[in-house]
């Protein structure tokens, strides 16, 4: 529980302003205010672009930006519990999870400041043809513009991590908007990138109406890029207004895993504790387990109880598993799409004394409940019993969604099959889809996006090439 409530102003041209408005930050368990900050608007995020815009006329040097960098990953290991706790109050994430995001944001700058220091272009062979001959040629990456970069509640910490550090190792300027529900880790990352020296206006921090804030950095044509992590409804909307800007998407996922009759002893358990971090609120949360007849019987024996042994409670404690999910809304609906799933009801279903929804388990749901489909990002998990591994591969496969998806078998073959067949961004062999180290190439295809992120990609997505031909 908050015990202080925070007050943050928001981060514009290098100053922490007031608007006269405020935005309340309540903790998803207990309800309690968290923090509150400045509400910003329509003028505030035009301040912002001129201040990005500004800061541009004046690169950076790639050894400065590293040096900030790095700075901040040092910083976000000295602080590390106070961003735990931060990201666990806000969010209403279990400590035990929030500490792995604060961690994984101190990689994520570190491997961004290795970026900076090697960005570079390419030769291009010039004499290879014949128009070539006589001349010097090579790119340079250049940066984009000005990135518009906004950010869900779901990682508030590390996901803003993503958009800041890239951004800044390509020589960007950046204009935020974090979610309305958990800008406050967003303020902290601001604090500690002025603390390590960014001059002002490379990064703004604008929270407040997503609408008219989105609306600003989607018209004004000085916002060069946008990058967007968050629901696919808002994300293909932002990409469809905005068709001179590169809009990168990283969007939801129904994320599914295929366990063979041959899967490594620890697979229950693997899945078991990674379906239900967060409350599943995790764009690459294990959501549907395609089963085959022969594991059938010993892997339900071995999932349940394990699943039924996660401790459900207060995030602030260190030995919860499951805390709340995000709000009152999320939790009706999630409820409503396991009482119309079809399936039967292994454990959970139901809401705990403190309103927590229980780690869920629905044997057989219909194919095309919402469950099977749709992205529920709340703790339910389906397990379907499948006759073949062709057949699990398209029920994996039936969905708008591609972002990761996982195969558990000690067969090459079959692992191989999964990896070419399923057609999603990612394919994780007996290791849940749910795992992501932040230097890898992350990122969806079908309704799950147009990008990858991890610092050595999203740097390519923000700068673009520069041909030199130099007459000899
Ligand atoms: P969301 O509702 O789409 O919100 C994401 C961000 O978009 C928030 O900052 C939100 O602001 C803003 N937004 C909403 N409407 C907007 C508009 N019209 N114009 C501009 N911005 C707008 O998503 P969420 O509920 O926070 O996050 C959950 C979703 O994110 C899930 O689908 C999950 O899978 C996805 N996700 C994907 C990844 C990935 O890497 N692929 C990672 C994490 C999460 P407000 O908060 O002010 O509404």
């Amino acid at each position: 529980m908050a015990t202080t409530a925070l007050e943050r102003r928001l981060f514009v041209d290098g100053e922490w302003i007031e608007t006269g408005d405020w935005l309340e930050v309540r903790s998803p368990y207990s309800g309690d205010l968290v923090g509150r900050v400045a509400k910003g608007g329509p003028q505030e995020t035009k301040r912002a672009i001129d201040a990005a815009e500004r800061a541009m006329r004046e690169p950076l040097p790639a050894h400065k930006r590293a040096e900030i960098l790095v700075k901040v990953a040092g910083q976000l290991g000295r602080r590390h519990d106070e961003v735990a706790r931060l990201i666990s109050e806000e969010a209403g994430k279990p400590m035990k999870a929030a500490r792995v995001e604060a961690k994984r944001a101190m990689s994520t700058f570190t491997f961004a400041a290795v970026e900076a220091r090697k960005l570079a272009g390419e030769m291009v062979p010039m004499d290879a043809s014949q128009a070539g001959e006589g001349k010097l040629a090579f790119t340079l990456r250049v940066p984009r513009g000005i990135v518009g970069a906004i950010t869900p509640f779901n990682f508030p910490c590390n996901l803003v991590a993503h958009k800041l550090a890239p951004a800044l190792a390509a020589g960007c300027a950046v204009v935020l908007k974090p979610a309305s529900a958990t800008p406050l880790s967003a303020l902290l990352l601001a604090e500690l990138m002025e603390a390590a020296g960014l001059p002002s206006g490379w990064l703004n921090v604008v929270a407040g109406s997503s609408a008219e804030i989105g609306d600003v950095l989607v018209e004004d044509e000085r916002v060069a890029a946008l990058t967007f992590t968050g629901s696919g409804d808002v994300g293909w909307k932002l990409k469809e207004r905005a068709p001179r800007k590169h809009v990168a998407l990283e969007l939801g996922n129904a994320t599914p895993v295929i366990v063979c009759a041959d899967a490594p002893p620890d697979t229950a358990a693997t899945l078991a504790a990674n379906s239900f971090s967060f409350a599943g609120q995790s764009c690459i949360s294990v959501q549907r387990i395609y089963v085959l007849d022969d594991a059938w019987d010993e892997f339900v024996r071995d999932f349940v109880p394990k699943v039924e042994a996660l401790v459900v409670g207060d995030p602030a404690d260190e030995e919860t598993d499951v805390g709340p999910v995000i709000d009152d809304d999320a939790r009706r609906r999630i409820l409503e799409w396991i009482g119309e799933s079809g399936g039967e009801v292994l454990t959970g279903g139901e809401t705990n004394d403190r309103d927590l929804i229980k780690p869920t388990v629905i044997a057989n749901p219909a194919h095309d409940a919402k469950v099977s489909r749709e992205e529920v990002f709340g703790p339910v998990v389906t397990l379907t019993r499948t006759s073949s591994l062709d057949e699990a591969i398209e029920l994996a496969n039936s969905t708008r969604y591609g972002l990761q998806a996982g195969i558990f078998t000690r067969d090459l073959r079959s692992a191989l099959e999964g990896a070419q067949k399923l057609e999603f961004g990612g394919v994780t062999v007996n290791e849940a889809p749910t795992f992501r180290a932040d230097q890898m190439p992350y990122g969806g295809v079908k309704a799950s996006g147009n990008t990858r992120e991890g610092p050595a990609y999203a740097v390519r997505e923000l700068t673009e090439e520069r041909l030199v031909v130099i007459h000899l």
